[in-house]
């Protein structure tokens, strides 16, 4: 089937990330790759500590927020595709719209929707 918006590259990386341990492990394990220095007229910089070779891993780290922006148009709270309507698809739990029957168990919205039925959270297209 035809991906055009990445959507499962999108969740590999999300399933790897999730295995991965945040910055300040990695450093522990594995022999610093950058470091953290301040450079006049820069200010902080990021600068590295050997060669880094193109597309090579120099750390993972796990965001504190993810979601789509507060002003948007319709999108899937799962995979953020957009969405023709409303009611293409609701989450049978919660109620929220959704591109697929596949993204109720996808990516974060398993996390959010229990959240969204705890607090008794309403989806509504205004
Ligand atoms: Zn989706
Ligand atoms: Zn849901």
């Amino acid at each position: 089937m035809e991906d055009p918006h990445q959507v499962t590259v999108m969740y590999d990386w999300f399933q790897y990330s999730m295995t991965k341990a945040p910055p300040h492990v990695i450093d522990q394990k594995e022999k610093r790759k950058w470091n953290i220095q301040y450079v006049e007229p820069y200010g902080r910089c990021t600068i590295a500590l050997r060669d880094i070779a193109e597309g090579e891993v120099i750390f993972v780290d796990h965001p504190i927020v993810t979601g789509p922006k507060q002003t948007t148009d319709l999108i899937c709270l799962s995979c953020y595709r957009q969405l023709d309507s409303w009611d293409q698809y609701q989450c049978s739990k919660c109620g929220w719209p959704l591109c697929s029957k596949e993204c109720e168990g996808r990516g974060h919205h398993p996390m959010e929707c229990k959240i969204f039925r705890r607090l008794r959270v309403q989806a509504s297209p205004e």
